[in-house]
């Protein structure tokens, strides 16, 4: 049996392509999106859950996976990601979502951080996210519809100790979330940030490993009492990429149990 994007099962689905376009059996529209990061934590769960919506769902991760569309790529190599990107389009179409979940954080005080350290970071959180949206615009500019969410972090409310090349990474996030949502506004194309919070994840648990946080006394702060699962930030990201959050672009959507660090 097989859940069609439009609610009816089938026995067996009928797909019609009509060039790169792909049809499903009641001749709705069925969306590819590409998830970055998907290999692992928040932006694994993005995937598992696009998928169970109904999209079509390709991963990019700096890791190898024997998982179905999952494609290898490292986000600040913009050939990488183009070659990827062709191979997506090849299999699964012309991309109209795109949630950018890679990320990489170096706990540092700042007085002992090498600017290569800096520059990997910028580097993987704010010029991966450049790339793949340059790779992917042109797919939703001549689709008339796209969706964007890029996943920062809610360290960018206050800052963080330890944490700055990071935070100046996902703060760049935010504002080139929000320009790009003015100006990509008029094409059909919306652009929002979901910035999380504490997320159990194992970036979150290394950092924990190393002594940098303690998700305990995390949980005690955060209103809702809990640690946040990679699944609450799969819900947000559902949310934003849906057609009745068609009118919701350029806002920064904090997923955080409540706590605004
Ligand atoms: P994670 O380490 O579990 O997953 C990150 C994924 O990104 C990994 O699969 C990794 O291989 C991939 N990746 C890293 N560098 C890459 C590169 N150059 N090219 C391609 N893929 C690359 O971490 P997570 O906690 O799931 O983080 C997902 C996103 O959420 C990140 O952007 C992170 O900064 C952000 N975030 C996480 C938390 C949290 O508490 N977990 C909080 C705020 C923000």
């Amino acid at each position: 049996m097989h859940l069609l994007s439009c609610g009816i099962t089938v026995a067996e689905s009928t797909v019609l392509i009509i060039g790169r376009t792909i049809l499903d059996d009641c001749g709705l529209l069925v969306k590819t999106a590409v998830v970055t990061g998907g290999g692992s934590g928040i932006g694994r769960a993005v995937a598992q859950r696009l998928r169970a919506d109904g999209l079509h769902v390709a991963t990019i991760d700096l890791n190898e996976s024997d998982e179905q569309f999952a494609y290898t790529a490292d986000v600040t190599n913009p050939e990488q990601v183009a070659a990827a990107l062709t191979a997506i389009r090849a299999d699964l179409g012309p991309v109209t979502v795109l949630v950018n979940s890679a990320g990489l954080e170096k706990f540092k005080r700042f007085t002992d951080l090498k600017f290569d350290d800096w520059q990997r970071v910028i580097d993987v959180n704010l010029n991966g996210v450049f790339h793949c949206i340059q790779a992917v615009l042109p797919d939703m500019i001549e689709a008339g519809w796209g969706r964007i969410v890029n996943i920062s972090s809610s360290s960018t409310h206050s800052g963080q100790p330890y944490m700055s090349s990071y935070v100046a990474a996902k703060s760049a996030v935010n504002g080139l979330t929000k320009s790009l949502a003015l100006e990509y506004g008029p094409a059909g194309i919306t652009v929002n940030a979901v910035p999380p919070g504490f997320i159990d994840t194992p970036m979150l648990r290394k950092s924990e490993a190393r002594g940098y946080l303690y998700v305990d006394k995390n949980i005690e702060a955060t209103p809702v009492r809990r640690i946040g699962r990679p699944e609450d930030i799969a819900a947000a990201c559902a949310f934003l990429i849906s057609e009745e959050a068609g009118y919701i672009t350029g806002q920064i959507l904090g997923v955080n149990g409540g706590r605004n660090t």
